[in-house]
């Protein structure tokens, strides 16, 4: 039987060479890294190798890396971190975040920025929501739902213009920018991303890495509280005895990413372009979500009027082919997607939506049966 994966966006294999580089901190490597002995400094070598290695690819300090165990908890970090440390201030963010983004903005005084039909942040919003009690601005990079691109630039420019402001008025409250990039790695350079934001979350699970992976990347200027408290580790940010395997992969996961970044964009580019071609030509009436222009190549989101998503979900699957009902981690959720929703789209075609993403291992050939099950599958 045909297998086919195309759910990327919400899980991705360990790529072997990763595992390889995990595996002596199993079981030969396993001392506590905060140990005195020579053995346990051999290990806090491999953290801060593999700490600085990321700091390198991404152009920041070392100590700017902050290892937590995968977006979600770095995303909290990020939001809950900063409202803690500022309680009374306020925080934007994109009406498109991903929960783990939404939720915990949900404890502290936040605005939605919307987003136009085609799931991209108005800037212009933006700049009508920031008030003088904004300290944080978080805006999702590549949407994990539809793929679209945020324009970071343009937000990092009029957040400079407000701080620049403040500044002449004499106001110390800080406008901290974050961005969840946990999809971003294997498609976008995360050096000249991390120019423009003071945060951003990045996910080992999405880049071939362990899951349960991640780090914020946190300038040193900006000031935030700790979620977890306890020995101190991670400059006293996120405390608990290191992830020393799982950080090892992580780097390698990372370092990989980016060494096959833009082969490997190129090439998902055109397994995007060769789906998108393959619906037009036999079925239509499918439509794609989400700006065509700015996005990343390896999520789609396609609605297919008329057709029931859970059931076409469950139909490809038995016919071999693995696809998604928006994203993972709502997916068991009774509701549509509040992602499609906030670009426009009526519940009935939210309920008619999947989520195809690629990756790796998927194929020109993959692509081709994935449209001819789609089209039997709605003729
Ligand atoms: N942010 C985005 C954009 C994601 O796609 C995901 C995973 O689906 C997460 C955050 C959360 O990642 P994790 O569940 O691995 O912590």
């Amino acid at each position: 039987m045909r297998k086919i994966y195309l759910d990327y966006a919400a899980a991705a294999p360990l790529d072997p060479k990763v595992l390889k580089t995990m595996e002596p901190y199993f079981a030969d490597e396993f001392y506590n890294p905060s140990a005195t002995y020579l053995d346990a400094k051999k290990t806090r070598q491999a953290v801060e190798t593999a700490r600085k290695d990321i700091a390198g690819i991404i152009g920041s300090q070392a100590s700017e890396i902050i290892f937590t165990a995968g977006a979600t908890e770095a995303n909290n970090l990020a939001i809950q971190g900063v409202m803690r440390r500022f309680p009374k201030a306020e925080l934007l963010i994109s009406s498109t975040e991903h929960d783990s983004v939404l939720e915990p903005a949900k404890l502290s005084r936040h605005k939605l920025v919307p987003v136009d039909g085609q799931g991209i942040v108005s800037v212009d919003s933006l700049a009508g929501l920031i008030s003088d009690q904004t300290v944080l601005v978080s805006i999702i990079l590549i949407n994990n739902e539809t793929g679209a691109l945020q324009p970071i630039k343009d937000i990092f420019r009029l957040l400079e213009s407000v701080r620049k402001k403040r500044k002449a008025e004499g106001s110390v409250l800080p406008l901290y920018l974050h961005t969840d990039a946990a999809q971003a790695p294997s498609y976008l350079d995360l050096h000249s991303v991390r120019l423009q934001v003071d945060m951003m979350s990045i996910n080992g699970g999405k880049i071939y890495g362990p899951k349960q992976t991640g780090f914020l990347f946190v300038r040193t200027s900006v000031e935030l509280k700790p979620l977890i408290l306890g020995g101190g580790q991670e400059r006293g940010l996120r405390a608990g005895t290191e992830n020393v395997a799982g950080v090892v992969g992580l780097a390698a996961a990372l370092k990989l990413a980016v060494e096959g970044r833009v082969q490997e964009t190129a090439r998902v580019k055109a397994l995007n372009e060769l789906f998108r071609e393959g619906l037009a030509a036999h079925i239509p009436t499918a439509a794609v979500n989400g700006s065509l222009k700015h996005r990343s190549p390896h999520i789609l989101s396609i609605t297919f009027a008329g057709y029931d998503n859970e059931r076409l979900m469950m139909e490809l699957d038995e016919a071999g082919v693995k696809a998604a009902v928006g994203s993972a981690c709502s997916a068991s959720s009774e509701e549509p997607s509040r992602v499609l929703a906030a670009m426009g789209l009526p519940a009935e075609l939210i309920r008619s939506t999947l989520r195809f993403s690629f990756g790796k291992s998927t194929t020109k050939q993959n692509i081709r049966d994935t449209v001819q099950v789609l089209s039997k599958l709605t003729s």
